[in-house]
C-alpha cells in the first residue's frame, strides 16, 4: 500500500520526519512525500537534516500569500498529486492551512485521510486565526485519528470521533527530539560554540504567531530588552522567525545589547542542543512547548492559552501572556529563585517515550491491511 504523507512547514517537517523513516524501514508500506512548502527555508532546513527528499515539491510559497490563496492551491494541487500518485491513504500532521486542504482534497477523493497530533484544542472558538478550525475541520474528515495523549483522545470524543477511530500513540516530536539530541552536532555559529565555556545563563526566546504581530512583539522585545540590561549575567539568544513582521517589532529594540544575541532560524539538530544548552525558553512555538519539557528546562509560554495543557498541568509550563511586566515578572522569578526553577525543571515530560513513530505506523499497517 502507498502512504502519501503531505506537509508545508517546519514544525510539520520535524514531526512528521520519524514517521517517515518508519515508513521507509517498513516493507510492507510505500511512502511518498510531498511538500507544498507553504514555508520554503525553515522546511528545507528539516528535510535536510532528515535527508528526506520529496517526490513531489509543489513548492507553493509566494509573495504575499494570504491563508485563502494558500488553502485554494493547496486543495487543487494536492487533487492533481492524488490522481497521479493514487495513494491508498493521506497522512497530514497538526493544524496548518496545509493539513487542512491536503485533508479536504483527500477527502473529497475518497481517500482515508490519518491525522497525526490530532484532538488538540485551544477551547478558544472565538479566535480569528485557523489552527483550532483547521483541527476541527480535519477531526470531522479523517478516518484515523492519531491522539498524542489522553487529553487529546478526550477532546476527539467529546467532538463525536468514534472511539474506535482514535489511536493515542504520544507525540512523534519526542521521537525527532531523542534522535536529534543523541546525534554530536558543532554548532556552526561562532556565538553558539561559545556557549560551552560560557558561565552566563542563557534564556532562548522563539516569537512567531500571528496572534502576537504587531504590539504583543513589541511587548515581548521590551521585556527582553529589560531583562538584558537588569541581568548582565543573562545571555539572551534569539533565533528570529523569517516572517519580517516577527523582526521588525523585535530587532530594533535590542541590537545595541551585547547580551542579546540574534541569529537566523537554527537548523533542527542545533535546535535541540541549543535547548539543552539553555537554562529557561520564552516561547510561543506549540512543538517546542513539548520539546522543552523533555529536557528538563521550564517553559514561558507567551500566550493567553494553549492547545498543549498537559505539560501545563504537570508543571513544566507556565502560560504568561505578553504583559511585558509579567514577562519581567515571571523570568526573574525563575532567575531568582531555585526552588521555582527546579520545580518546574523536574516536572516530568507528558508527550511520549519516543517510540511513537512505530506506533503510527502500525496503525497505518492495520488500516491498510499491510501486515
Ligand atoms: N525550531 C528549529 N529552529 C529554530 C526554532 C525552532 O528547528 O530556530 C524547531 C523547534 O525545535 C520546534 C519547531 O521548530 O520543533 C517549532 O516550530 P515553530 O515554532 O515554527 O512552530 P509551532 O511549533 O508553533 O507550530
Amino acid at each position: 500500500p502507498k502512504v502519501m504523507v503531505v506537509y508545508g512547514t517546519r514544525p510539520e517537517a520535524i514531526k512528521v520526519a520519524p514517521v517517515i523513516k518508519a515508513l521507509e524501514a517498513d516493507p510492507n508500506l510505500e511512502p511518498i512525500v510531498v511538500v507544498t512548502a507553504q514555508h520554503r527555508e525553515m522546511l528545507d532546513q528539516v528535510n535536510q537534516v532528515f535527508e528526506i527528499e520529496p517526490d513531489v515539491d509543489l513548492n507553493l510559497m509566494a509573495h504575499g500569500q494570504t491563508l485563502n490563496s494558500i488553502a485554494g492551491s493547496v486543495i487543487s494541487k494536492i487533487d492533481e498529486v492524488l490522481a497521479e500518485h493514487e495513494p491508498d491513504a493521506v497522512v497530514v500532521q497538526g493544524d496548518t492551512t496545509t493539513v487542512m486542504g491536503a485533508a479536504i482534497a483527500a477527502f473529497n477523493r475518497e481517500i482515508p485521510v490519518v491525522h497525526l497530533e490530532a484532538g488538540l484544542r485551544s477551547g478558544d472558538i472565538n479566535s480569528p486565526f485557523p489552527e483550532e478550525a483547521n483541527r476541527k475541520i480535519v477531526s470531522q474528515i479523517a478516518r484515523v485519528h492519531l491522539a498524542p495523549t489522553m487529553v487529546s483522545r478526550s477532546n476527539l470524543l467529546a467532538d463525536g470521533v468514534p472511539e474506535e477511530n482514535i489511536h493515542v500513540i504520544g507525540n512523534t516530536v519526542i521521537d525527532a527530539l531523542q534522535w536529534a539530541v543523541e546525534r554530536p552536532v558543532e554548532f556552526s555559529l561562532p556565538e553558539l560554540r561559545a556557549l560551552e565555556s560560557d558561565d552566563r545563563r542563557v534564556l532562548l526566546v522563539t516569537t512567531h504567531r500571528r496572534e502576537n504581530l504587531g504590539d504583543n512583539m513589541v511587548n515581548i522585545g521590551k521585556a527582553m530588552r529589560h531583562l538584558a540590561t537588569n541581568y548582565p549575567d543573562l545571555l539572551i539568544i534569539w533565533p528570529a522567525h523569517k516572517n519580517p513582521k516577527v523582526r521588525a517589532s523585535i530587532a530594533p529594540q535590542i541590537e545595541d545589547l551585547d547580551n542579546v544575541i540574534s541569529i537566523e532560524p537554527v537548523e533542527y539538530g542545533e535546535f535541540s542542543h541549543l535547548i539543552n544548552a539553555s537554562d529557561i525558553v520564552l516561547t510561543d512555538s506549540g512543538g517546542i512547548q513539548e520539546e522543552a519539557p523533555s529536557l528538563g528546562k521550564p517553559v514561558l509560554v507567551l500566550r493567553e492559552n494553549t492547545e498543549r495543557p498537559e505539560a501545563v498541568d504537570a508543571g513544566t509550563v507556565k502560560l504568561i501572556g505578553t504583559a511585558t511586566e509579567k514577562i519581567i515578572a515571571e523570568v526573574s522569578q525563575l532567575l531568582d529563585d531555585s526552588k521555582a526553577y527546579r520545580d518546574m525543571a523536574n516536572a516530568v515530560n507528558p508527550y511520549g517515550d519516543g517510540h511513537s513513530a512505530g506506533r503510527s505506523v502500525d496503525v497505518l499497517n492495520e488500516l491498510l491491511g499491510g501486515r
